[in-house]
């Protein structure tokens, strides 16, 4: 099953897609679940579980805050971070929770949240589970959740069915591998993110599509450039200082040689991303939080310093890479919790190639050949987060996983499509290597990095 190009593409707020915004959006749910079965009003008290991934990097990852703003009714594509800062401060000081912002129970985040460090739910590793009790201490309501990468949540229910969270359509030229696409390219006689545009006229009209692209755009600039205007210390233990703003500063008051320019713009703008989404602020999943850096740099790098950029190729750029990410979504994961690092940024990489190919007028193969490039190179890549953060190694991954997608861009671009490896062929890789790697190298902070560099 296809998934919108607006599934791959949200707005989010940091540090992790599959360990605050879904937290956030199964607390909502869970929440708005109670009300609609009018419950809400006899609930005394609300706890819930984190296990797997979830449970061994989750406060790292503020999985904690994420809940109390889901509780309290917030959606990450609508939250505002300073009414989100209040609410937290105010749950923290007086340890009541207004849930959906009109009913109180005490909630206390050390008693109320249990993260299971030895212990998963059996369908996904980022398993979480809330329960309502009433005053008597009777359970009105339990319900697992599983999140799954890049913000998509399912129930346990949906977890068995393979369901995702977007409602199944028939799409006109429905794809499920990179050689179905092109075939369905060829039948049709067009462009990959031609073919994505019609297909999403299931959702809405090709002009709400191009508008709504046009606006995660305008997102993903926002926030290279408050990134690359924001100084000081990153949140956490680790006390890291943000680098975006001062290599701005540099990149501007020097006359590099053009092509190390670019790179290290490239490099500024991902870091900025990755700052920003460090800090908790807004960013659009592409597809994960922890790789929200990638395409947003490499479509900067387009958009800002290519005389041929205009809206048109820019939403090209974002259709077509979002097609390259409903293929790893649909036939391997974009979960680091299940693929480790692979799945999160080598995917951003091979989503952000295909892109900026499909920009600078790359053949339908050449956009194939450019996201394999982009993944094959990232293979076994794994996840170490120091500290349980997304900091270290991600904030500065997400600068190499731009420049190599611009790489493979160039490399694409230069042959004629033709090439030995598929674009099915690295996605299978990918899984395969992603179900073989320990489960320490997938964000459990177990190993890696997280275990070699002290985090305080
Ligand atoms: S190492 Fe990669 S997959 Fe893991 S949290 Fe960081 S960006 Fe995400």
């Amino acid at each position: 099953m296809i998934c919108s190009v607006l599934d791959i593409f949200k707005i989010a707020i940091g540090p992790s897609s599959s360990h605050t915004m879904g937290p956030m959006i199964a607390a909502g749910r869970f929440a708005a679940k109670l009300d609609s079965s009018k419950q809400l009003d006899r609930v005394a008290l609300i706890d819930a579980e984190f296990f797997g991934s979830l449970g061994l990097t989750g406060r790292g990852h503020q999985t904690d805050r994420a809940v109390v703003l889901g509780l309290s009714g917030q959606h990450p594509s609508t939250a505002q971070p300073e009414h989100c800062r209040a609410l937290l401060e105010a749950v923290l000081t007086t340890r009541i929770l207004r849930v959906l912002d009109r009913h109180d129970v005490p909630f206390d985040l050390e008693r109320h949240l249990t993260f299971h460090q030895r212990e998963s739910l059996p369908l996904h590793t980022n398993g979480m589970r809330f329960r309502a009790l009433d005053v008597d201490g009777s359970v009105l309501a339990c319900e697992e959740f599983y999140s799954i990468g890049g913000g998509f949540v399912i129930t346990a229910e949906g977890a068995s069915t393979g369901e995702t969270s977007t409602a199944p359509r028939d799409v006109p030229w429905p794809f499920d591998s990179g050689e179905s696409l092109l075939h369905r390219c060829n039948e049709s006689s067009l462009k990959i993110h031609e073919l994505v545009l019609e297909n999403e006229t299931c959702w809405r009209s090709v002009a709400e599509t191009r508008g709504a692209l046009l606006d995660i755009w305008h997102v993903m600039e926002t926030c290279i450039r408050r990134g690359l205007s924001t100084e000081g210390e990153l949140p956490g233990p680790l006390r890291i200082a943000r680098r975006a703003a001062a290599l701005r500063r540099d990149l501007d008051s020097t006359a590099e040689h053009r092509s190390v320019d670019a790179m290290a713009r490239l490099s500024a703008y991902a870091i900025a991303v990755n700052e920003e989404n460090a800090a908790g602020h807004q960013v659009v999943t592409a597809p994960t939080n922890g790789a929200a850096g990638i395409v947003p740099a490499v479509l900067a790098y387009y958009a800002w310093h290519h005389d041929s950029a205009n809206d048109d190729r820019i939403v090209d750029f974002l259709a077509t890479a979002g097609a390259v990410g409903m293929l790893y979504k649909r036939n391997a994961s974009i979960s680091g919790a299940e693929m480790g690092c692979q799945g999160e940024v080598g995917v951003a990489c091979s989503m952000a190639a295909a892109g900026l190919t499909a920009a600078l007028g790359g053949s339908n193969e050449q956009i194939e050949n450019a996201a394999e490039i982009g993944m094959e190179h990232n293979l076994g890549l794994t996840c170490d987060p120091v500290g349980g953060l997304v900091q270290i190694p991600c904030i500065e991954r997400n600068a190499m996983g731009a420049v190599k997608a611009v790489n493979a861009a160039q490399l694409a671009l230069r042959g004629n499509g033709r090439h030995h490896v598929t674009l099915d062929q690295v996605i299978a890789t990918m899984r395969q290597t992603g179900l073989d790697m320990a489960s320490k190298y997938k964000e459990t902070s177990l190993g890696g990095l997280a275990v070699n560099v002290p985090s305080c």
